[in-house]
């Protein structure tokens, strides 16, 4: 892949921008009320101290209000004004006594009061009007209708008749569902269990990547039971103020237990459960360890409970969880729903189908075996993106072209085609492109089989070079990671071969490459050298001696540097492929695998295009 450096798309996340906006709000609504003030003092027109005993002198002076050394005063003939008297007061109080003016002292600057009251009112309730209406930060809500956000908790409840997911809205993940139908039939007949003693689960921990359907379940779950769903995201819980995520577990589980039975489902329990010993930052850490011992007594508070409630928690990172959380009577009940294999991708498909409008040419199975990788989520987008497709160019139906188009799309980001690239740029390009290429078609046994090359620019892409396995992969031999380090080095080399000058265009394939050689060494003892040793800890620390550490990185440098040297070697024995194919690029911009075997007299390798026919 090829990156174009200059495009740069910051991602505006929610609360950060909800605080610029209101840091804004407060400071305009400040400048307004204070040059109001000072318009207002303007209009009133201030006097000197000497022109103002004159005028009191004069008996003038109706009367005046005294803030301190500040001085309001009226005129007879009703003019009002405004000045500033020294801090001896005495003096001047006799001078307006023997005038006869009317004086009230005020202990406060009543004048300087009212903005301030005003905007202390107008900051609460923007504050109040944020707490309430900002955006969940767990995002797996849905179902709409009937919610309820509990005041204190910030949970959500959704009551039975509101919860329209069964098992049934749920495709594949059999298994998943079958450990889930104790947990349904547990809630439905809480004495059949009890009769003998049994202890039963209360806590269940869904492990998978996002969008797998881990909050789909747990709902589903509810659906079945026909019982309350509470439903919460673990970084709900903590605030900056220690204590609090603490009394919202509380409250939460108080709520949960009155409305027994029910489940609670804590989304991304890890931002809660997070083991405790771990150096933590700052403040967040003793506020994160209450919530953590608050959630677990509440667990161990659930036996005494007539009615049961389940809690349900989803985690993508069950290797960082606190111990304590996973014993017995906790979440002993782990459940794992994975990304889904080529007959749950079709399930899943067509179940989704269903709300839109297929022409006949979709074929559910072929765009399974088209989207390995893809979760039960990037599905369902899937099929709403081609939805929009066809809706954007008014057709009736949805084909199986636009499903291609939201693939490559999903995958690659939008094609943009009116950047304005140089000849040079896009010549560049297109040999970059084919150096990917030509090395994956020259190692057809340990690569995944090309889908198409293009140098349309798509997202900050400026041409990509796409390839979609053919099987799920559950392992990667070594032989498999060197020529994906050869084929995402493939790019320069080509360039090098072609213009012998480097471009900054290969940095996200170097990147690539380091990280699986980094792997290779570090994770899967592919290097004689260091061994079979695992160097690298789950989350990302490394522990190693000094030394080690130089090893490493000679090693990484060393079959980086191997990889790159073959690479050549097989670019350049097929100079005239790789010439051929980026003069075939250049002029058509993209290429299907098919177009490319047929030209380079490359024996094919299956197809994993929707559509017959580009
Ligand atoms: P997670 O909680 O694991 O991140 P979600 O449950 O929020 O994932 O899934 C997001 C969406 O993806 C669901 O609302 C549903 O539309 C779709 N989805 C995911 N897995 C499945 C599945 N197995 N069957 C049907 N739809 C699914
Ligand atoms: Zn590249």
């Amino acid at each position: 892949m090829k990156k174009n450096k200059n495009k740069f798309s910051p991602s505006p996340a929610g609360s950060p921008w909800t605080v610029v906006v209101l840091a804004a709000v407060f400071v305009s609504v400040l400048l307004m009320v204070t040059t109001r003030f000072a318009d207002n003092v303007r209009e009133r027109g201030e006097v000197t101290y000497s022109k103002y005993l004159d005028l009191v002198e004069q008996g003038q002076v109706k009367g005046v209000t005294i803030i301190g050394s500040f001085v309001k005063g009226v005129t007879k003939d009703d003019k009002h004004f405004e000045v500033t008297v020294p801090d001896e007061q005495a003096e001047h109080l006799q001078i307006l006594r023997k005038n006869a003016a009317e004086v009230e002292i005020s202990s406060t600057s009543s004048l300087g009061f009212w903005p301030f009251l005003l905007i202390a009112l107008l900051m609460s309730m923007l504050m109040v009007a944020w707490y309430i209406f900002r955006p969940s930060r767990g995002g797996s809500s849905g179902g709409g209708g009937n919610v309820f956000t509990m005041g204190k908790s910030r949970a959500k409840m959704f009551l039975p008749s509101t919860i329209k997911d069964t098992f049934n809205s749920v495709a594949g993940a059999d298994e998943a569902k079958e450990e889930l139908q104790d947990v349904v039939d547990f809630l439905k007949n809480p004495e059949k269990y009890k009769r003998l003693g049994a202890k039963i689960t209360r806590g269940v921990l869904l492990i998978g990547e996002p969008g797998n359907g881990k909050t789909l379940l747990a709902r589903a779950v509810a659906g079945e039971a026909n019982c309350l769903f509470f439903s919460i995201s673990g970084s709900d819980f903590i605030e900056v103020f220690v204590g609090v995520g603490a009394s919202r577990v509380r409250d939460l589980f108080a709520q949960a237990r009155k409305a027994a039975p029910s489940i609670i489902f804590i989304d991304e329990i890890d931002a809660v459960g997070r083991h405790r010993s771990g150096g933590g930052f700052g403040g967040g850490h003793d506020e994160r360890e209450q919530t953590l011992n608050q959630l677990l007594t509440e667990m161990d508070g659930f036996e005494t409970a007539k009615d049961p409630v389940i809690v349900i928690a989803a985690t993508n990172r069950p290797d960082v969880l606190d111990k304590a959380l996973l014993r017995p009577g906790r979440f002993d009940r782990r459940v794992e729903v994975p990304y889904p294999d080529l007959a749950s991708r079709e399930r899943i498909l067509i179940l989704h189908g269903k709300t839109v409008q297929l022409d006949n040419s979709v074929d559910m199975r072929k765009i399974a075996r088209g989207t390995p990788g893809f979760s039960g989520a990037d599905l369902a987008n899937l099929i709403n993106e081609a939805a929009i497709i066809a809706s954007k160019s008014n057709q009736d139906k949805i084909t199986i072209k636009d499903f291609e188009e939201a693939r490559d799309k999903i995958l690659l980001g939008k094609e943009i085609k009116t950047i304005a690239l140089t000849e040079h740029d896009r010549k560049t390009t297109a040999y970059h492109e084919s150096g990917h290429a030509l090395i994956r078609l020259l190692l057809p046994h340990c690569t995944d089989p090309l889908h198409k090359v293009t140098i349309v620019p798509r997202g900050r892409a400026l041409g990509v070079t796409h390839s979609i396995p053919e099987r799920e992969k559950y392992t990667t031999t070594k032989e498999e990671m060197i020529a994906s380090v050869m084929a995402a080095l493939g790019g320069r080399i080509a360039e090098e071969i072609q213009f012998s000058e480097l471009s900054t265009g290969a940095y996200s394939d170097f990147q690539k490459a380091t990280d699986v050689v980094r792997d290779m060494v570090c994770r899967y003892g592919m290097s004689e050298k260091l061994g079979p040793i695992v160097y690298a800890q789950s989350q990302g620390d490394f522990v190693y001696s000094q030394k080690t550490a130089e090893l490493i990185d000679e090693e990484v440098k060393n079959i980086t540097q191997d990889c790159y040297n073959k690479a050549r070697i097989l670019l350049n024995d097929n100079r005239d492929k790789l010439t051929m194919l980026s003069e075939a690029l250049l002029e058509k911009e993209t290429m299907y695998a098919a177009e490319i075997y047929e030209l380079l007299g490359i024996e094919a390798r299956a197809d994993l295009r929707f559509t017959e026919e580009a």
